[in-house]
């Protein structure tokens, strides 16, 4: 069986690395110069950035993570102890935000109680959860935590009204703080707060993309860089990509990009994806010089306007030492968009002037930035989103093709969970061709 891949970042390539070279040829197609995708790092005057924001090696999936780390190598892997703040103002609170409660001034750490025991009593007597994010934060964790961080964090973030975003993608992805841990943090009784992720790894050399370099270099198959998927169509039970036939396809390049090149995308489909709207990142190194170590945090998060645009910062030059060269250190800083969003010399110092406000910098220290724009980053969550994806996803599952990926499906995936997925998906392929099936999808949690 002859198959193409669209895409050669974690998904398409770890898609690839799994495919037996004993029962089917493969070429993967990727369109940018170096592969990688999201996960790409570069090397800037010494300096290792990773070009789509902070990015950690972790997984709840031992195998996956044990696969993560036999590719990016054993000999050239770090482990750290996640340490993760908000800077509040001019305090680090500990994330979770409501384990933090004891960390804030006495008159928030008021607020925050008030609110949550408000919510608390409201959801007792039967208010039933809403479906958008603003009344979902009102409604689980009450005014105080809203204002206080919640709100400001979130509308930094995913740069939009929270009342137009769903509630439902929420589920795993916004700790849950019990009461008795949060009486406990405001009263200086220490929580456990958020143990998922407790520990991570990352790359000794080479930034993230050690990862995804080192699924290459075990790929058994063909990977092409430079290489658009300039055109695709059904031809009989088979495919045509860019003029050549296979007999089935891999997509993990974006949904909006894959619909530029499908030629007969069903209008309803395309119609569902032309609605898809990702959110942007340009991701900022900041390069310093530094007579001692940075604080001993990996990275921590900035919801405040005074403190600049940035939503996030991590602290890389402590995830490898190798990351920065002697007397050095660095940041990276992410700025999340949607549309278009010039990183001039204004911006940059709209940048700098917020670290500096918020105490994370001296401008004089700076010896460098450099920025990677990254146009799907996140993905949008709006009312609708939920009811369009499962649309597409449900055509896709049974077109005699398969799309996968943190845009190629809209999952709001880590690299984790996209290995995850391609062991899945290799797993029915390999089933559907051995019993000579139709290639239709169950793919899921
Ligand atoms: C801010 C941020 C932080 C993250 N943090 C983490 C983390 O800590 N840990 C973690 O594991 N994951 C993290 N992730 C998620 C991780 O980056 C993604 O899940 C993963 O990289 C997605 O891989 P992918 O292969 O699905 O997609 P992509 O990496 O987007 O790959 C798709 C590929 O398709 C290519 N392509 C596009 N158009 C064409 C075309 N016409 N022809 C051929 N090729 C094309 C692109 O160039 C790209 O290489 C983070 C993501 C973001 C944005």
């Amino acid at each position: 069986m002859k198959i193409c891949i669209l895409g050669g970042g974690v998904t398409g390539l770890s898609v690839a690395r799994l495919l037996d070279p004993a029962r089917f040829t493969v070429r993967v197609l990727e369109r940018a110069p170096v592969l990688g995708g999201l996960c790409r790092s570069s090397v800037v005057d010494g300096f290792t950035c990773d070009h789509a924001g902070g990015h950690i090696v972790f997984s709840k999936n031992k195998a996956v993570l044990d696969w993560m780390l036999d590719h990016v190598g054993r000999d050239n892997i770090v482990e750290k102890d996640r340490n993760t703040r908000i800077r509040w103002h001019h305090r680090y609170v500990p994330y979770p935000f409501e384990n933090g409660v004891g960390h804030l001034t006495p008159e928030a750490k008021f607020d925050c109680l008030k609110g949550y025991l408000e919510a608390a009593d409201r959801r007792e007597r039967g208010e039933p959860c809403p479906t958008d994010f603003e009344n979902w934060v009102l409604w689980k964790m009450g005014r105080g935590f809203a204002e206080h961080f919640m709100f400001p964090y979130n509308r930094k973030l995913w740069e939009c009204d929270l009342s137009k975003m769903a509630s439902a993608w929420v589920a795993g992805r916004v700790p849950d703080a019990p009461v008795d841990d949060i009486l406990k943090a405001a009263v200086g009784l220490e929580t456990k707060g958020y143990v998922h992720q407790a520990k991570f790894w990352f790359p000794l050399t080479g930034g993230f993309q050690a990862l995804t370099d080192g699924i290459a270099r075990a790929c058994p198959h063909e990977v092409l860089t430079d290489t658009p998927c300039e055109s695709l169509r059904r031809s009989g039970d088979g495919w045509v990509v860019n003029g050549e036939h296979y007999d089935f396809v891999v997509n993990t390049m974006p949904l909006p990009e894959l619909a530029k090149v499908f030629e007969d995308l069903p209008g309803d489909v395309r119609g569902d994806i032309d609605a898809l709207v990702p959110i942007s990142l340009v991701n900022v190194l900041v390069a310093m010089k530094a007579d001692r170590p940075l604080d001993d945090l990996s990275w921590i998060y900035l919801p405040f306007e005074d403190q600049g645009p940035a939503n996030r910062i991590t602290f890389y030059s402590n995830y490898s030492p190798r990351n920065a060269p002697e007397g050095h250190a660095s940041y990276m800083a992410e700025i999340t968009y949607r549309g278009h969003y010039d990183f001039d010399a204004t911006k940059e110092r709209e940048l700098l002037q917020g670290l500096e406000h918020a105490g994370l910098v001296r401008r004089s220290d700076v010896v460098l930035t450099h920025h990677w724009h990254n146009r799907y980053a996140y993905i949008d969550q709006d009312l609708e989103f939920a009811a369009r994806i499962a649309r597409v996803r449900s055509w896709f599952d049974d077109s005699g093709m398969l799309t996968l990926g943190r845009f190629g499906r809209y999952e709001y995936h880590n690299s984790d969970q996209c290995i995850e997925r391609a062991f899945q998906a290799v797993e029915q392929i390999e089933a559907r061709a051995r019993a000579g099936d139709r290639m239709t999808f169950e793919i899921g949690a």
